[in-house]
């Protein structure tokens, strides 16, 4: 494949692959943007068909964590990184640690994180050839999962409060795709704040834990787009907007976790036409990397997850902007990202010039 043609590679810093035959490890970093801070994104293990695919995946992952920092207010760069392997079989002790010392090459360009696939154990593995690893217990941050929830929960209310013109979710129906870190934590959210809550999840095993826990309703895995609800909150798979799905929601608002939910941009031009607002996935779930930005040894949780509440605003201030334009919420959440990045660039060139 060509890779400085691709759409995902959008002028990366560097893009390295790295091998280690003692451990069998294979794994891409991808370096996109450094112009707010050391890049950071999580490191996600999968088996991918093709390594087309591990590098699209990369590349697309790594631009944007960019955005969602750059949106987030936050001073990290974007980056990424994939290692190409069955999460379930091919983990190892020596796999982690060759990925760590693969990170440590970067010399803290790249700070990578738990992702799909990856667990905080893991990177705790890594964590032993380098320094340059967040989101572990010992950075005092552990699980960013939860505060990614928080982060979900009141983008979701800034959209109900948006669209519905309620401040509060009492009796409302939101319906949650997937129950896993991010899910499940949002779902007690919602029940605390008096949501009906209706749930698939391919795993029968959290579904019931959902519906002893919160008095879930439960729908089986196709059947959670046809579910009747006032919200839906992905929170499992990316590209779950699409041609197919979206003519399928009566949800008024769409506001969940996964990253990539637009199966292709078109697909929030849709949403806008059927008046159906969506919440810019990276917008709402950035809260994981807002607390991780606060790592370090004056880590505060509570000054933490109020910034990660600052998601309300963010994102109020998209949908603000989406009707004062007319245009789509997604298009406005890239405009905002870029304005930022390229008034820091624009200002560095300036001091460059001056000095
Ligand atoms: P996770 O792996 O813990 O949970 C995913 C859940 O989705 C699992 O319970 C899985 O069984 C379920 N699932 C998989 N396929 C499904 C399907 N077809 N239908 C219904 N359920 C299905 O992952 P997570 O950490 O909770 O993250 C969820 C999403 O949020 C991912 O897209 C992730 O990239 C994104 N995200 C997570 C964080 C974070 O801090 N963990 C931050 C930003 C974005």
């Amino acid at each position: 494949m060509s890779v400085f043609t691709a759409k995902e590679f959008d002028n990366h810093e560097a893009v390295l692959f790295f091998r280690d035959e003692v451990s069998g490890l294979k794994a891409i970093i991808a370096v996109h943007d450094t112009t707010l801070g050391p890049a950071l994104g999580g490191t996600r293990m999968w088996d991918y068909k093709s390594e087309e695919d591990a590098i699209t995946d990369v590349l697309r992952l790594s631009r944007g964590m960019t955005y969602k920092s750059s949106l987030a207010g936050v001073n990290l760069g974007g980056g990424k990184s994939v290692i190409i392997g069955d999460a379930q079989k091919d983990k190892s002790e020596k796999l982690f640690k060759a990925f760590g010392c693969a990170v440590e090459r970067l010399n803290g360009t790249y700070i990578a994180a738990e992702d799909v696939g990856t667990s905080v154990a893991d990177l705790e593995m890594a964590r032993k050839m380098t320094s340059h690893i967040a989101g572990i217990s010992e950075g005092k941050c552990g699980d960013p999962s939860p505060a990614t929830a928080w982060g979900v929960f009141n983008g979701l209310k800034a959209a109900v409060h948006f669209r519905l013109k309620k401040d509060d979710l009492s009796g409302l129906k939101v319906a949650v795709q997937g129950l896993g870190h991010v899910g499940f934590e949002l779902c007690r959210y919602l029940k605390e704040a008096g949501a009906r809550l209706v749930v698939a999840d391919i795993d029968p095993n959290a579904v019931t834990r959902a519906i002893r826990e919160f008095g879930a309703g439960a729908v089986a895995v196709d059947e959670i787009y046809d579910a009747g609800a006032d919200v839906f909150a992905p929170c499992a798979l990316g590209a779950i907007l699409n041609d197919e799905t979206i003519s399928r929601l009566t949800a008024r608002i769409i506001a969940g976790s996964a990253n990539n939910q637009l199966a292709e941009d078109r697909h929030a031009d849709v949403l806008k036409s059927r008046g159906i607002l969506y919440a810019p996935d990276y917008c709402i779930n950035a809260g994981g990397i807002i607390v991780i930005s606060h790592e370090g040894p004056d880590f505060d949780r509570k000054i933490a997850m109020d910034q990660v509440a600052g998601i309300y605003k963010t994102a109020t201030n998209i949908f603000e902007r989406a009707a004062r334009e007319d245009t789509s919420t997604a298009q406005i959440a890239d405009k905002i990202a870029l304005e930022r990045l390229q008034k820091v660039k624009a200002e560095r060139k300036y001091l460059a010039l001056a000095s």
